[in-house]
């Protein structure tokens, strides 16, 4: 399995039942199912048939109130989760493999309804970080805030944003999409 495809798990999140595995490190055991014991990366070892929780160390280099900008590598029910890339005004790279989440209720000024129709798994947020222990939460509420670099849903490309609209725009498609779009959106360089 490689490193992208594994799940990020939450404290108490289930894991997997204790007929089929058994509990690894990170992990624990109760009434007949395995539950994650931290935050991190779930690993079903189909050798030893273990489920393990590989912790993700809190980073020192994010603080809190950094502006970051991340890319969206999942998305759950309620919220999404952020490789952070790049704190902003910071020569300091960050760490790599450093994941953020943001809940729903911090995606925008507005209520947010449904998450997926926000953010997209490889869209480019510009978030702010508002938590750092135990774990790293962001927020995108503000103008500012939100995506940078937006991929269509049908071809993956970067969409152009149409500021009359208010919405992005892929021009091979023809398509609008409508996302928690920053007003720094184009106006900034990506290295990547
Ligand atoms: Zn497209």
């Amino acid at each position: 399995m490689s490193e992208a495809e594994k799940e990020i798990v939450y404290p108490g999140d289930k894991v997997g039942t204790s007929e089929e595995w058994l509990a690894g490190e990170g992990t624990y055991q109760e009434k007949g199912n395995i539950y994650a014991a931290q935050f991190g990366k779930l690993e079903l070892d189909e050798e030893d048939l273990e489920a393990k929780v590989e912790a993700i160390n809190p980073v020192v280099e994010v603080e809190k109130d950094d502006v970051i900008y991340g890319t969206i590598l999942m998305r759950k029910k309620s919220m999404a989760v952020v490789t952070i890339d790049k704190v902003e005004g910071a020569s300091r790279d960050v760490k790599q493999d450093v994941e953020g989440t943001i809940h729903i209720s911090e995606i925008s000024d507005d209520y947010t309804e449904e998450l997926e129709n926000e953010y997209l798994v490889g869209d480019i947020i510009r978030g702010k970080v508002i938590q750092v222990e135990p774990t790293i939460r962001l927020s995108t509420v503000g103008k500012k805030y939100g995506i940078v670099r937006g991929c269509c849903q049908e071809c993956r490309k970067p969409m152009e944003f149409k500021r009359k609209k208010g919405k992005l725009y892929c021009p091979d498609c023809e398509i609008y999409a409508d996302r928690k779009i920053s007003s720094v959106y184009g106006k900034i360089k990506l290295s990547r």
